[in-house]
């Protein structure tokens, strides 16, 4: 994977702290980090000490010179600086949940009792994805007990085809109509 950061280097595997699965440049010696990963960390540290008052404000980016492309999909990374510190800044790509940091940054996190912080940021984005995902499979939930099986089966095929069917806005307004028969 080539470092969108220097654009040289090459992200390979590695290990911060020695505890969780990350990327490291060869070049800029930036860490690339996914979110499942440090989730995992954070669970093993239960006791680690929040930081007071962090918050993770996003910066817009007015210059895309400014801007790092995320290294998996080339796309527009979202840039944060850290509230309570304002030096440090962190890339964060919302299509993959993955985290970029500097060279050192996450030493500096450390040191800063920042690190635990990163969950702000991360479990809001995390939470609202899997909140996307739970919301989806319960309303499944929903019209299966109030259809039943069959029915749900059956409406279902029944919408697919009509959404896919060219004249679908008069079938629909057809279908919807009290009397379709009546001026
Ligand atoms: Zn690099």
């Amino acid at each position: 994977m080539l470092c969108t950061g220097c654009h040289t280097g090459t992200l390979a595997p590695s290990f911060i702290e020695g505890l969780f699965k990350a990327h490291t440049c060869s070049d800029c010696g930036g860490d690339w980090v996914l979110i499942e990963d440090y989730a995992v960390w954070r669970e093993r540290h239960p006791d680690y000490e929040f930081a007071k008052g962090i918050y993770f404000e996003e910066i817009n980016i007015t210059d895309t010179k400014e801007a790092m492309l995320c290294p998996v999909t080339r796309t527009i990374m979202r840039k944060f600086k850290i509230s309570a510190t304002d030096t440090h800044r962190l890339d964060y790509s919302s299509a993959v949940g993955g985290l970029w940091l500097d060279k050192g940054e996450w030493e500096l996190l450390v040191s800063g009792g920042l690190a635990g912080s990163l969950n702000a940021l991360i479990t809001d984005a995390w939470q609202r994805r899997i909140r996307q995902t739970n919301a989806k499979d319960s309303f499944v939930d929903i019209y299966h007990d109030k259809f039943g099986e069959e029915l749900y089966i059956k409406i279902k095929e029944m919408r697919e085809w009509l959404n896919a069917h060219p004249q679908k806005t008069d079938l629909r307004a057809y279908l919807m109509a009290e009397d379709p028969y009546s001026a």
